[in-house]
């Protein structure tokens, strides 16, 4: 669909922004190094105001950088204006055009690109057959469903065959199935259309769900790139281990070291680690457990005290206290494990390779 796929690269990228109240310049994003390959899918995700729209809108021409310089397709487009950018954007509010029908409201951007009428006519049928709108182009566009309107709102794009299409958070005024039913078809259109796409987000299922890579930004800053495995079990620090689903925080000092395993003094117990590279004997270390990889057994790792038992049905959520620590179990199927109960003594189990070392 794309006439080509494009890359997009992003070299020390920094956007300065002068706080209304204090009148103070910060930086909304500082020092962005992003490079993401012709028919990736990459998502910007962090806290509210942590800079990711800032990005999206640098790339696409609505603001520009401070510092550094913005690549598509190899070319420097930082003295490049929108309309010259080969990129659409989709945004959270639709921006159709209310008094118009399907058709004219994805044929818009051709007609100002003075497209044929007959070529117009084949691209927009094409296009809203790949969005699920087929034979819908007489429906006015106030007659829609928001998941409609949603879908009309990227044929628009998409009609473009830009290089790269770019998404600001666009599900936001969805209810929570249809967001997860368009996710979907986010993703399946993209890859059908073959077109590299950054997608902005604050909703990290929705980041796992869609994309290739993640990009994970703190205050104006790229914490870490990778792909949603990885992001997942190796979070580079506690954030995006916070950010990214639940996480339980083992803090001790690490006793033993041989290779990249070791032993840690976590809560008054010896407890084997892998993946302790980067750390020396001494250093403090924080092994992050997501709740699932532990489990509630007579004998393990960390003896605990059970302070919470409840049945989810899919799990039994469990709370229990390793010393001064609090740790989140989930024990998925429990229909024939043992439950323990407030209370209860137990232990915590997990092996090595279960929790990652900060
Ligand atoms: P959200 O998820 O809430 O949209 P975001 O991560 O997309 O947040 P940005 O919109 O990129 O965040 O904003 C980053 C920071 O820059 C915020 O502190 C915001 O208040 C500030 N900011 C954005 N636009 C301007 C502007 N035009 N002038 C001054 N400050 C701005």
């Amino acid at each position: 669909m794309a006439k080509e796929k494009k890359g997009v690269r992003l070299e020390h990228i920094s956007k300065i922004y002068q706080d209304p109240k204090t009148k103070k310049d910060f930086y909304a994003v500082h020092d962005a190094n992003i490079d993401i390959q012709p028919g990736e899918f990459v998502t910007l995700l962090g806290p509210s105001g942590c800079g990711k729209t800032t990005i999206l809108r640098m790339i696409a021409g609505f603001e520009s950088p401070d510092e550094g310089q913005i690549y598509l397709g190899g070319e420097p487009i930082n003295d490049l204006t929108p309309n010259k950018r080969d990129t659409a954007m989709v945004f959270q509010s639709y921006a159709l055009l209310p008094h118009y029908n399907i058709f004219d409201n994805v044929a818009y951007g051709l007609k100002i690109r003075k497209v044929p009428q007959d070529e117009i006519k084949k691209k927009v049928v094409n296009i809203l057959g790949l969005v699920g709108l087929e034979g819908m182009e007489d429906r006015m566009t106030n007659q829609l469903s928001g998941g409609q309107q949603q879908r009309v709102a990227l044929a628009r794009a998409l009609v473009l065959e830009p290089g790269v299409l770019l998404f600001d958070e666009p599900l936001s005024n969805l209810d929570a199935k249809l967001r997860v039913d368009m996710r979907t078809e986010i993703r399946r259109i993209q890859q059908e259309a073959g077109i590299t796409a950054i997608y902005v987000t604050h909703d990290q299922s929705e980041a796992m769900a869609i994309s290739d890579r993640i990009i994970v930004m703190k205050k104006g800053v790229v914490d870490q790139i990778g792909d949603p495995h990885t992001i997942y079990y190796h979070p580079v620090d506690e954030f995006v281990a916070d950010f990214i689903g639940e996480s339980n925080f083992l803090r001790g000092k690490l006793e033993k070291k041989e290779g990249s395993d070791g032993v840690a003094r976590i809560e008054g117990h010896d407890v084997e680690v892998s993946g302790v590279d980067h750390l020396s004997v001494g250093d403090d270390i924080v092994l992050v457990l997501r709740p699932e990889s532990a489990k509630l057994a007579d004998e393990g790792v960390l003896k605990c005290k059970v302070t919470l038992s409840r049945f989810m049905g899919n799990y039994q959520n469990y709370q229990v206290m390793v010393g001064d620590t609090l740790v989140k179990i989930q024990d998925f199927n429990p229909k024939n494990h043992k439950i323990y109960n407030v209370g209860d003594e137990a232990y915590v189990s997990f092996t090595a390779d279960d929790a990652h070392a900060l």
